[in-house]
């Protein structure tokens, strides 16, 4: 191997290790590989571990845009919160969860810690994002201030803004345009550093052009630096430590500079709720995303809590998110909760169904195999020859 192709493979490494995201038990991919058509996409089985896997954005130009949304892994209730939710979102697991209950009468002390929820001096739980942290410790202190009867409304409230539709699609539009300009000038820089740089370093050889390319290459990490400097501030202004980071490693690294743009986009709508994303983004293929969420939320697999004021607060956060969730589905789509749980089509031999993921099965009774602890609902005789008359 030349000096050059080894240069080209080192270089081609450091850009595609930066094209991986974790993405985490609690987070949703929403990706349009090629600015087109958004997906909706959940950590996996492969290539990850319980809290999560790795996630690879697309690397050639346009590069595609990218948003997280993450869901809080806390639940809360008027009298106090736990460290789980029921929610399990894609398959049958849930993330890592201490269980950890606290009435808000035993918090002393609350503050973030980076990622980090500390409840009276010790870690309560891991968030998705230091913003996070800082939201749910923020909540947290004000809900416990209030008289019990009143915290109900502060929690309902907490999930109500997560849905403001208009507040989302004026910040997307605004996200968009910092990004487009941005993802143009990353997508060029790609096509030199990968295309033309090795066409010419192989026509004539590296010694040549190996102080130009690498005058070109800081210059343009350099100039992408700017304008990521400048977005970010824009829609972070109270991250200044993430975009001094970012920044270095751009100058220090070019080639990460290419993805300037998703560390932009990643985190810059995830303040709103995952299900208004999909309704944003998601197109036609939304509601199918938003009868997932709302059938886990009202038929979660089973958990191992133990103690009943933790089941207490994990049920009534599902039932409060549910009803907020449905309340949002109802005006967006004219779609009655009873039509988004409504029975699967029947296949015309089966007994039953899973209301969670709805297969179907010859048996009247038991759990879902796929669902542990959802049991089976059986067909009604009314939607048997209903099915049959069709
Ligand atoms: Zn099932």
């Amino acid at each position: 191997m030349t000096e050059g192709q080894t240069l080209f493979l080192i270089l081609s490494l450091l850009y595609l290790s930066d094209c991986l995201v974790w993405t985490g038990g609690r987070t949703v991919l929403f990706s349009s590989p090629w600015c087109h058509q958004w997906r909706a996409s959940f950590a996996g089985d492969y290539f990850g571990n319980a809290d999560g896997s790795v996630a690879l954005l697309n690397p050639l130009p346009p590069l595609g845009s990218s948003f997280w949304g993450h869901w809080v892994p806390v639940s809360m209730s008027p009298s106090g919160v736990c460290a789980f939710t029921l929610q399990a979102f894609q398959g049958t697991g849930r993330p890592f969860q201490t269980g950890i209950v606290l009435a808000y009468e035993e918090i002393s002390e609350l503050r973030a810690d980076g990622k980090h929820l500390l409840l009276n001096g010790s870690r309560f739980t891991k968030c998705c994002t230091a913003e996070q942290a800082k939201f749910l410790a923020e909540l947290i202190k004000r809900v416990s201030c209030e008289p019990t009867e009143k915290r109900e409304k502060l929690i309902r409230e907490s999930l109500v803004v997560q849905f403001a539709k208009e507040e989302a699609l004026n910040h997307l539009a605004q996200v968009s345009d910092l990004a487009a300009g941005m993802r143009w000038t990353c997508s060029s820089f790609f096509i030199f550093l990968y295309v033309i740089t090795p066409i010419m370093v192989s026509a004539y050889g590296l010694i040549r052009f190996v102080i130009p390319v690498a005058v070109v290459m800081l210059l343009s990490a350099l100039f992408i630096s700017v304008i990521y400097f400048r977005g970010h501030k824009t829609l972070f202004q109270s991250q200044p430590y993430d975009r001094l980071s970012n920044v270095v490693k751009m100058i220090l690294c070019p080639p990460v500079a290419i993805r300037a743009a998703d560390r932009l986009t990643l985190n810059a709508m995830s303040r709103f709720h995952p299900v208004l994303l999909a309704n944003l983004l998601l197109g036609s293929d939304s509601l199918a995303f938003a009868r997932a969420v709302i059938r886990d939320l009202k038929h979660p697999i089973q958990h191992d809590l133990t103690d009943p004021r933790a089941v207490s607060i994990v049920s009534w956060h599902a039932a409060c998110e549910l009803d907020v969730c449905t309340k949002f589905l109802e005006a967006q789509h004219s779609t009655i909760l009873d039509e988004l749980l409504s029975p699967p089509s029947w296949d015309g031999v089966s007994s039953a169904y899973c209301p969670r993921c709805s297969c179907q099965f010859a048996t009247r009774l038991g759990e879902c195999p796929d669902c542990p602890g959802v049991e089976l609902l059986p067909f009604s005789v009314a939607q048997t020859s209903e099915a049959t008359h069709e």
